[in-house]
């Protein structure tokens, strides 16, 4: 018997005993091609030498000073080169161990810029609906799912939530593309308005929505909206790239594509690529100014932050990610991976949508393709896509809708950057041949 308190009680899971390229091995021998990164972490794959050998040569040289007594060379090396790449204005870095610590840090950070500024009314955070930002209590307060949060509300710091920029369910017919944009972006000047301006700290997104929605870019001209209406009444723009950053989306940084520009930035997944956890929460250079000439330290803080082995394998990812333009490589490969899931699942009579950017696709599927409607969550078809893919040698990532019935079950994909053209078909053959057998 297993003493490792797993995800679901009653799973039986192969054991992971190796890593090879894009593709993972069990203890069969059976080989699996990593299509999600497990949950878009493994973008360079699972056996990167520069990487594993960066990790080796810190753990030799010095694994491990607490940052209360010392700063590292690989923690200042990557917050150096973050921000030598980083949005516009972003000028410090705070090193985490996860993307739910990162967005902790945001949201405590926030919080304290205001009342360093002497702002002391905010206190609110808005965030949207359908949205995940971690499982801590403060991510998952910020988080719109409502199915996530159900049990742990008593628990959760008050947030407010708008609706997500969400084409495919939310425009409506007749309406224009612009139109739509602007109409979900006012939702957020309302409850400013509602709440008082005074009153609100922040604002909390994803450039590109992953977990809960699968893959879902804003439609052009929300976001710069959202920051013109953040820039009117003083409300900082957290922006939580934890999935979507790092070059996923063709960008190292996904606002960049996207053409916004973020107070704070939330990163982790693929900037330790799964060799090591490591996030970072990257701020202004005006929200750190304004502490530092305060109170002069951020009351935060964990015993992980900046581990020297964690920033030397972030370092070693930025480095590659870089030198090698990988996110070039990621813009090339959008269009095969696109094409391929149109020829492969285009017309298939469940298939909602297919959308993305760069490496980072979602496919939603629905009862009606008329009517949108969602499969009955009973139905369990995302749990059901994913054993099929599995027994296909297919790791994909299939989530179940929110269940408020705004959308349905999808399967997100996030390759590793490393693979080869052809890869974007096996992917999407095993994916449809799932999904086909997920259905019957
Ligand atoms: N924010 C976003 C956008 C995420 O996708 C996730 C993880 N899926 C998190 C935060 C939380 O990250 P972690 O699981 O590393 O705590």
């Amino acid at each position: 018997m297993s003493h490792v308190f797993p995800r679901h009680c009653h799973a039986t899971l192969p054991t992971a005993v190796a890593g090879d390229g894009c593709y993972l091995i069990d203890t069969q021998g059976k080989r699996y091609f990593d299509a999600s990164g497990g949950a878009a972490v493994s973008c360079l794959g699972h056996s990167d030498e520069t990487i594993k050998n960066a990790i080796k040569d810190q753990v030799d040289q010095l694994a491990f000073a607490h940052t209360g007594f010392f700063t590292s060379e690989p923690a200042e090396a990557l917050a150096d080169l973050l921000i030598a790449n980083a949005p516009e204005g972003i000028d410090r870095v705070y090193f985490v161990s996860g993307g739910s610590e990162a967005v902790e840090a945001a949201i405590k950070l926030a919080r304290q810029y205001f009342l360093e500024v002497g702002q002391t009314e905010r206190r609110h955070l808005i965030a949207r609906r359908q949205s995940y930002h971690g499982n801590t209590l403060g991510a998952l307060a910020a988080g719109g799912n409502a199915w996530r949060r159900a049990q742990f509300d008593p628990l959760l710091i008050g947030v407010s939530h708008i609706a997500p920029c969400y084409e495919y369910a939310e425009r409506e017919e007749g309406e224009s593309l612009a139109d739509y944009g602007q109409r979900a972006a006012d939702e957020l000047e309302a409850e400013i308005l509602r709440l008082g301006p005074e009153t609100v700290m922040g604002f909390i997104a994803e450039p590109v929505v992953g977990a809960t929605l699968g893959a879902v870019p804003a439609v052009e001209g929300y976001f710069a909206r959202i920051r013109e209406i953040c820039d009117r009444y003083g409300v900082l723009l957290i922006l939580d790239e934890v999935m979507c950053g790092m070059g996923r989306t063709g960008h190292l940084f996904a606002c960049e594509g996207e053409g916004v520009r973020p107070d704070i930035v939330t990163i982790a997944k693929g900037l330790g690529a799964g060799y090591q956890p490591v996030g970072a929460m990257l701020c202004s250079g005006a929200i750190y100014d304004a502490i530092a000439k305060g109170t002069g330290f951020f009351q935060h803080g964990h015993t992980y932050i900046g581990h020297p082995v964690a920033t030397a394998a972030g370092l070693a990812v930025v480095r590659q990610m870089l030198e090698r333009d990988l996110p070039a490589r990621v813009r090339a490969l959008a269009p095969l991976m696109e094409r391929a899931l149109r020829d492969r699942l285009g017309q298939h009579e469940h298939l909602g949508d297919i959308r993305g950017r760069g490496l980072f696709w979602g496919v939603e599927l629905v009862a009606d393709r008329g009517t949108k409607a969602p499969f009955d969550p009973s139905r369990k078809l995302a749990g059901r896509i994913k054993t099929e893919a599995m027994a296909r040698g297919l790791i994909c990532y299939p989530m179940p809708g929110t269940r408020d019935g705004r959308n349905g079950d999808h399967v997100l994909l996030a390759p590793p950057f490393i693979m080869e053209d052809d890869e974007a078909a096996l992917i999407a053959d095993r994916l449809g041949d799932a999904i086909e057998a997920a259905l019957a």
